[in-house]
């Protein structure tokens, strides 16, 4: 569903990815897992249309999508949560949650994505009408989360959910994470420092080191790679 091809994104002098390839498939779980600086945010916002390529290709359903603005991949299925969540900390929880479907144009479906948000998380539910800075961290990522699923993604992308969170918020993410993927059947392209939790959760996983990927499997059998366990799982 999504291909993507030898890419390689530059911040000037910086090659901060570099021959990055690799496949999300309908219905799949796809995390990306590394060190703080190895370039996988920067894979996201070059997947997004947030950063040029330098090279390589996207493939989204078969046409190539590199060149196209972000707007227009978000039309075509595509959505971000970003690092730090980026709420609008002033506006309602509904409010920020409305920004996600500003592509939408039927009523109609923003009313069931809307919806569908709340079901998956009553808390967010419980407190729409608060201003969105008022929320603990987890919450605010639940918003966050929910914001991007109001544009009605197939592949939904999200930059590090759990960071700053405590483990029983990271267990509840987790979970969220799962539903949408089984029950409202979204691709999930899930960014994470915080391996363990992202691995169990994948069908594939990629390590990064560098600005490449070093290591590629089954996210259970990267759990169980020795080399992953020192590395990244403290074992
Ligand atoms: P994190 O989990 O901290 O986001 P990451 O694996 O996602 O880490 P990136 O944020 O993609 O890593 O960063 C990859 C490399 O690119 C790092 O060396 C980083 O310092 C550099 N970098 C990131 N953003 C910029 C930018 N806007 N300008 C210049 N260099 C950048």
């Amino acid at each position: 569903m999504l291909e993507v091809q030898g890419i390689a994104v530059r911040y000037g002098a910086l090659e901060a990815v570099r021959d990055v390839s690799f496949t999300v498939e309908p219905g799949q779980i796809v995390a990306l897992v590394g060190a703080n600086g190895a370039g996988k945010s920067t894979t996201l916002k070059a997947l997004m249309g947030m950063l040029p390529l330098a090279r390589g290709s996207v493939r989204w359903q078969g046409d190539p999508i590199e060149r196209l603005p972000a707007d227009q991949r978000v039309v075509r299925g595509l959505a971000l949560s970003p690092e730090g969540r980026r709420l609008f900390p002033r506006m309602t929880v509904q409010d920020n949650l409305l920004v996600g479907a500003h592509t939408v144009r039927s009523r109609a479906s923003v009313r069931r994505s809307l919806e569908r948000v709340h079901a998956l998380f009553p808390r967010v539910a419980e407190r729409r009408h608060q201003l969105a800075g008022s929320l603990s961290g987890g919450e605010q990522q639940m918003v966050a989360i929910g914001r991007a699923m109001m544009a009605e993604p197939q592949v939904l992308m999200l930059d590090e959910p759990s960071l700053g969170l405590a483990p029983k918020i990271v267990a509840e993410i987790a979970g969220a994470i799962q539903r949408i993927n089984q029950e409202a059947k979204l691709a999930v392209i899930l960014v994470e420092q915080n391996a363990r939790m992202a691995l169990r959760l994948a069908h594939q996983g990629h390590v990064y080191e560098q600005g490449q990927v070093i290591r590629s499997g089954p996210g259970a059998q990267l759990l169980a790679d020795p080399f992953v366990q020192t590395a990244y799982l403290g074992l």
